[in-house]
């Protein structure tokens, strides 16, 4: 074994490392985002990686490199099939005849890169379906042994060359142990980040959607909030006499029907308009360009909806009240305050009706009689 070769390709090693975490950068959310853009930047630095690395190593006589080339070519292959890799890894395997101007003597260098992109690029492609970058919990651990059979025929083919046999037998185990090594490391940088957005996307999901009737929670109502404008509108939906559904058949059928108003709410909304569970037995709706006598329609739409929901008897059906109000130039917590009037003036009512408060600027944000009665309610309870 030639003694330089270990630091050599320690330095390909760091570079490769080095210019993987640049690709891994690249992985910004997941699932991916559509589209050519990110796939042809990361093309783009892999092939950048490959050039580097086969520029970055000692060339031997006839134009041989022993670098780590192939590593990217591989998580090429892996990533965007067999086509998209090769491709990739020709300029490098190429880049001899550039270098000596048409000269014959890089000729065995070239043939020895070519066949290696071949044979390992093949044989890749055989084990892609073990690989998946995307599948961390399932395939990392196999990046070890399956990089120690797809990086086998490495420079095996010098074996055919004249006084090939010799460097062969000097360097093959080196050099395959540093492509398991930087394969793996590549591989894992890769797979643990796309791991990490995996998990994030999963945890923001969570976050922001309510377990119980699978709506967008709260969370993602006040998200949403500042992206109203005018010409959107408000309905406010509470349960009627809940408290007693809870009370006289119990909580699980109480949580049933929350369940039963999400999947109904969210079924048969359209385009952009949305519903939120908003707190306990209260839903909001968010209706983007409705104009104002289309509100109070589609709340009784909605309203009619859930009391058509059928539970098993005794319960049957249950009412819900609906309070309205557009958004406007005026401020969104005045459209809230509106909408929570106008639902709490249903209630007062009667309950399992409908009331749509349009703006108006007379009327207090917040009805003193209002606020004194909620105050007195409370003391009293
Ligand atoms: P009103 O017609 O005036 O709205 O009366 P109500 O009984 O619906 O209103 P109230 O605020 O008195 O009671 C709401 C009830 O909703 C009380 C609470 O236990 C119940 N609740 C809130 N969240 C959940 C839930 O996730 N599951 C179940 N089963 N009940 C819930
Ligand atoms: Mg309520
Ligand atoms: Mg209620």
């Amino acid at each position: 074994m030639s003694l330089p070769l270990l630091p050599q390709l320690f330095m390909n090693f760091s570079v490769l490392v080095t210019l993987t975490f640049v690709l891994s950068l690249t992985y910004r959310s997941w699932p991916p985002p559509p589209g050519w853009h990110l796939k042809s930047l990361r093309l783009g630095l892999t092939l950048v990686s490959t050039v580097a690395l086969h520029l970055l190593s000692p060339s031997l006589p006839g134009g041989i490199h022993l670098d780590l080339s192939l590593v990217p070519v591989v998580m090429m292959v892996l990533r965007y099939g067999v086509g998209s890799g090769l491709l990739i890894g020709l300029p490098a395997a190429l880049l001899p005849l550039l270098a000596a101007g048409g000269d014959a003597a890089p000729m065995p260098g070239v043939a020895l890169s070519l066949m290696n992109l071949l044979l390992v690029g093949g044989l890749t492609h055989l084990f892609r379906w073990t690989l998946d970058m995307s599948d961390p919990h399932g395939s990392l651990h196999r990046h070890a042994w399956v990089g120690a059979l797809i990086f086998v025929p490495y420079n095996l083919g010098l074996a055919l060359l004249p006084g090939g046999a010799d460097l062969l037998q000097s360097t093959y185990l080196l050099t395959l142990a540093f492509h398991v090594l930087g394969f793996w490391a590549a591989a894992s940088m890769i797979t643990g980040r796309v791991s990490l957005l995996q998990s994030t996307d999963t945890y923001r999901e969570q976050a922001h959607r309510d377990a119980l009737s699978g709506l967008p929670n709260r969370r993602q109502f006040e998200l949403d909030l500042p992206f109203t404008t005018p010409g959107d509108a408000l309905l406010l939906i509470d349960v009627d006499h809940f408290k007693q559904v809870n009370d006289r058949f119990g909580h699980p059928v109480g949580d049933e029907v929350l369940r039963a108003i999400g999947e109904a709410l969210a079924g048969t909304l359209r385009g952009r308009d949305r519903a939120y569970r908003y707190g306990g037995e209260e839903f909001a709706v968010i209706l983007r360009r409705v104009s104002p006598e289309r509100i109070e329609e589609v709340a009784h739409r909605l309203r009619e909806l859930i009391a058509a929901i059928p539970f098993p008897a005794p319960l049957e059906h249950v009412t819900v009240s609906v309070g309205g109000a557009p958004f406007g130039p005026w401020s969104r917590t005045r459209t809230l305050w509106d909408a929570d009037e106008a639902l709490y003036r249903v209630k007062q009512e009667g309950r399992n009706g409908v009331r749509v408060n349009p703006f108006n600027p007379e009327r207090p944000p917040v009805p003193e009689r209002r606020a004194r009665t909620t105050c007195l309610e409370q003391l009293n309870r």
